[in-house]
């Protein structure tokens, strides 16, 4: 060992880190690539031997090149761009451009203060002016230099969040019966009626009393438009999440929508205070709990994308954090590829910018990437940390894993308050029973 690294491990010394990390990083991509080689070669040797290729006289062929995993480890290594060829590509490419628009909807100075009418504006900042105070009185308790947890304006959309899932927005499934209040049963699509259609709802779910006698049948348009979402505060996860990131952008943060393959889409927040963007999830009242797919509900990551109105950025690290538990193959692109595709909307949202605004944007996605890179790296470090030497040395991975802080937070947030909410929501939030407004029983 060299006689820097020892100096930096001296028992009682400040760790580096960044370098501690970095190192765990290597060893365990070379645990991994060791673990791929061997599969590699192995199956190459088996289909050599079972099906020779014709010009393969005999003579010991170097093992095949190791092709770089869909996921995971090697992510990092920088990609070079490259724009869509093949038909699936080109699918994709046209899907993220429309998804992009949707934070440019909200971009209406006149709708934006409507919006601000429907907010019990004072309420909130006066929640907003007392958290904030107590959080620095916190933060000030624990000695001199420390910062407060969140800033004012983290605050405000903390609020803003409260109010929303409480007392504001609806989760609804199947529309109740606007007759006589019964639980309904979809019985497929409608054509949007010409009124539907105006104020932006594309499709249209029916549905049917499920009382013989009254029979009725109940239209559930869903609406695309965060404006027209302020009249009829219901939804489900897509009208949540439109209506709620439109809510923050009145409010005057900055806002994404993220669009999640695995049907799922939510809000981040520009936390000025933390210098980075924050998770918020509407639906679960989920403030900065990125890890509340994964390792709360258990699912499996693909894709996760951020759209905003000056740029666009592949997320996916910071909601999958164990890609080997959590992620799946991500086919709908080559990498490279999305790049590209992210890289062009940038340019076009960033197109009547000014330089310094430019400039500005891009040291914001550089640090964004370190941040999700370190991310990645420390849940790696995590991973080896739960290695013996014997198992790095076998190229293994037996151990149980051990609770993180992050994944007891997740995991915690569902059994509170918002269990009840997934229990309704069932497994394909389909088919659960009404959620009602308490106010307001024909909603
Ligand atoms: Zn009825």
């Amino acid at each position: 060992m060299e006689p820097s690294h020892q100096a930096r491990r001296r028992p009682g010394d400040a760790v580096d880190t960044d370098q501690l990390a970095n190192e765990l990083t290597e060893r365990f991509r070379q645990v991994l690539s060791t673990k791929r080689m061997n599969e590699l070669t192995s199956r190459s040797v088996q289909s050599r031997s079972s099906s020779p290729a014709p010009r393969d006289f005999g003579t010991p062929q170097p093992p095949a090149p190791a092709l770089p995993p869909s996921y995971s480890s090697l992510r990092n290594i920088p990609l070079v761009p490259q724009a869509p060829q093949d038909a699936r590509s080109l699918r994709f490419k046209n899907m993220l451009h429309s998804l992009s628009n949707m934070p440019m909807r909200w971009e209406n100075p006149g709708l934006l203060d409507e919006a601000l009418r429907v907010i019990p504006l004072e309420q909130i900042y006066n929640e907003a002016e007392e958290e904030s105070q107590i959080l620095q009185a916190e933060a000030e308790s624990l000695g001199s230099g420390k910062k407060a947890a969140w800033g004012y304006q983290d605050c405000v959309v903390r609020a803003l969040l409260r109010w929303f899932k409480r007392s504001f927005f609806t989760w609804v499934n199947n529309p109740p019966c606007s007759r006589c209040y019964s639980p309904t049963i979809g019985v497929g699509m409608a054509a949007p009626l010409p009124d539907e259609q105006a104020r932006g709802a594309n499709q249209v779910e029916l549905y049917r009393c499920s009382v013989d006698q009254c029979g009725a049948f109940e239209r559930y348009p869903r609406y695309n438009d965060a404006f027209v979402l302020l009249q009829t505060r219901r939804g489900r996860c897509g009208e949540w999440a439109n209506c709620f990131s439109m809510l923050c952008r009145a409010v005057g943060s900055r806002v994404r929508w993220v669009w999640n393959s695995e049907d799922h889409v939510w809000t981040e927040v520009y936390s000025v205070h933390r210098k980075r963007w924050v998770h918020v999830d509407a639906c679960e009242e989920a403030w900065d709990k990125p890890r509340l797919y994964t390792d709360g509900w258990g699912k499996k990551l693909s894709y996760c994308i951020a759209f905003s109105v000056d740029g666009a950025m592949d997320v996916t690290r910071r909601y999958v954090r164990d890609p080997a538990k959590h992620a799946i193959e991500r086919n709908r692109a080559p990498e490279a590829v999305l790049l590209h595709i992210m890289d062009e909307i940038r340019a076009m949202r960033r197109s009547n910018m000014s330089k310094q605004d430019k400039f500005r944007l891009e040291g914001e996605d550089m640090r964004e990437n370190r941040e999700l890179r370190n991310q990645v790296i420390s849940s790696i470090a995590h991973e080896v940390s739960k290695l013996s030497v014997d198992d790095i040395l076998s190229g293994r991975s037996s151990r149980p894993p051990r609770p993180d802080p992050d994944t007891q937070k997740a995991l915690e947030s569902r059994t509170s308050g918002n269990s009840e909410w997934i229990r309704q929501r069932g497994e394909g939030g389909r088919g659960a029973p009404n959620q009602q407004h308490p106010r307001d029983p024909t909603r």
